[in-house]
């Protein structure tokens, strides 16, 4: 899978991709990363690719010239016209199922604005799809560009050791993932949970499902109503609803 990132500031996203996991992926092939730099597009030999709003205000804009023909300069080099995903307070907040989606595409832009944004215009010509990390306003499209490769990467085949991985984390079914634990079995009192030492896998998978319901309850009620819950976990779910609303002893999942 082909990541190039539009940015004024390559050295930031490729020095922070370029490390842990996503480096070694783009080492051995499994996902290339390119930071292609507007500022080549530069309108002037001074570089300029920004200006003063029109109408007044503070900061200034990045022009759609640099940023349209840097473009079209990539589309000719790759000879396809890939998906601008532009990096915006304004756009649909990022998820894992929005990571799912994208991961099935072959080649994807990301355009990074900076300074007060970018004009309407490049991104009227440019069609992008407005994504946001979340609901508040950062400096430059560059970490949340990092953030969104980082996650689709993890989904790209290859990437990561065991490819199961991916499949059973949080958000998977709607679910936060179970509590992790390893070695000692005895840290500073606290102990494994007895059921994780008895290499019952069926018992172990049941317990983990359960954990994840509970914690998924307790700490993000609202995916619950999209998660896909067997009859067992459903009444799991039932019996904390109800201890959370008259205050009994509470299930047990043997914890
Ligand atoms: N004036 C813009 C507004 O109010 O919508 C914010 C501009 S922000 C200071 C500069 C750039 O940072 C944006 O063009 C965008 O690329 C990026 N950015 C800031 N916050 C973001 C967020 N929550 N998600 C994605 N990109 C963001």
């Amino acid at each position: 899978m082909n990541f190039y990132i539009m940015t004024l500031f390559p050295d930031m996203v490729m020095n922070g991709l370029g490390t842990s996991i996503t480096g070694r992926a783009m080492e051995k092939g499994a996902i290339r990363v390119e930071a292609v730099n507007i500022r080549d597009y530069a309108i002037n030999k001074h570089g300029q690719v920004d200006d003063a709003p029109y109408g007044g205000g503070a900061g200034q804009v990045m022009q759609p010239a640099p940023i349209c023909d840097c473009y079209e300069a990539l589309c000719e080099r790759i000879g396809k016209r890939p998906r601008v995903l532009y990096m915006t307070p304004q756009g649909r907040v990022f998820n894992q199922a929005i990571a799912q989606e994208l991961a099935a595409e072959e080649n994807l832009v990301f355009l990074c604005g900076h300074y007060e944004g970018v004009d309407e215009r490049a991104l009227r010509l440019l069609d992008t799809e407005n994504l946001s990390v979340g609901d508040y306003v950062l400096t430059g499209g560059e970490l949340p560009a990092m953030v969104m490769i980082d996650c689709i990467s993890r989904l790209v085949p290859g990437v990561l050791h065991n490819d199961a991985s991916a499949e059973i984390e949080s958000f998977h079914d709607n679910l936060l993932e179970y509590p992790q634990y390893t070695r000692p079995e005895d840290y500073k009192g606290l102990k494994v949970p007895e059921v994780l030492l008895t290499g019952h896998h069926k018992n172990i998978e049941t317990w983990r499902r359960l954990q994840s319901v509970k914690r998924t309850f307790e700490r993000r009620p609202d995916l619950l109503g999209e998660a896909n819950l067997s009859k067992k976990e459903r009444e799991y779910l039932a019996e904390l609803c109800a201890e959370a609303a008259g205050g009994d002893a509470g299930p047990e999942t043997g914890e």
